[in-house]
């Protein structure tokens, strides 16, 4: 008897969890498009003030499974933004490497897998952390990691994939934001789910805190309304069936 009784109080939670997921999908998406709408959104269009662009590839402390090669794809990645990239810069950047970190602005290093040695969401190969003074660019830090796990192994990055990586990470560091050409190098392969795009982040966040209330209000609501009904619920119970609760 009263079996209904049951599933209605798991009702009210549910529809409040269904709001909660439908509002943050919605907005989450939301997020997305609104960036692969702008074809090829430009983090800062001309983002340094001087040339040439001075990097450090730091060579010295590096993770157990690096390899001496990862430096020279890094180089090469350097040749083919100097070389016009992927044509979609408004500057001919000129790159000079130098020999300590505070010489750079640029300051590129390795770790051993940044899920584990930086904390980022699984997935993420790479990122570059631009800080910024007046809208130029002061400093980029690149951290690229050697290899990622697929499924429960360990699996090293060749040279070729190494390149790839710090191609798009260097672009990042040249203004560039994501593509949504899947040929392109700014299409996010390898840092589906980097946490460097400030604009995307900054746009959405304020969403993000938005649907959090408006959920928050919604569960509310739906509790103190199942709380209401449950209590009407009891005493009509109480009339009929002298006090007990249909439970058994
Ligand atoms: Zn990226």
């Amino acid at each position: 008897m009263f079996i209904w009784c049951s599933m209605f109080q798991t009702c009210p939670a549910f529809i409040g969890l269904l709001f909660f997921v439908c509002f943050f999908t919605s907005v989450a998406v939301h997020g997305v498009y609104a960036m692969e709408d702008n074809a090829y959104p430009a983090l800062t269009t001309i983002p340094w003030d001087h040339s040439p662009i001075t990097v450090y590839i730091d060579n010295v402390n590096v993770p157990e499974h690096y390899s001496p090669t990862y430096k020279e794809q890094v180089e090469s990645a350097m040749a083919y933004w100097e070389n016009g990239g992927n044509g979609h810069l408004a500057y001919e950047p000129e790159f000079r490497l130098v020999d300590s970190e505070s010489e750079a602005d640029i300051y590129i290093m390795w770790v051993e897998n940044l899920e584990k040695d930086a904390g980022v969401e699984n997935g993420v190969a790479g990122f570059a952390r631009p800080y910024e003074i007046n809208g130029k660019y002061v400093r980029v830090d690149i951290v690229l990691e050697v290899g990622n796990y697929e499924g429960y192994a360990w699996k090293q990055y060749g040279d070729a994939n190494m390149r790839e990586l710090a191609k798009h990470e260097l672009g990042h560091a040249l203004g560039l934001g994501h593509s949504n050409d899947r040929r392109d190098i700014m299409y996010p392969t390898y840092d589906q789910k980097d946490n460097i795009d400030p604009l995307l982040v900054e746009r959405t966040r304020p969403f993000i805190y938005a649907a959090v209330i408006v959920s928050a209000i919604t569960v509310s609501l739906s509790i103190i309304n199942w709380l209401r009904y449950r209590g009407k619920r009891r005493s009509v119970e109480d009339k009929f069936l002298g006090g007990k609760h249909g439970r058994s």
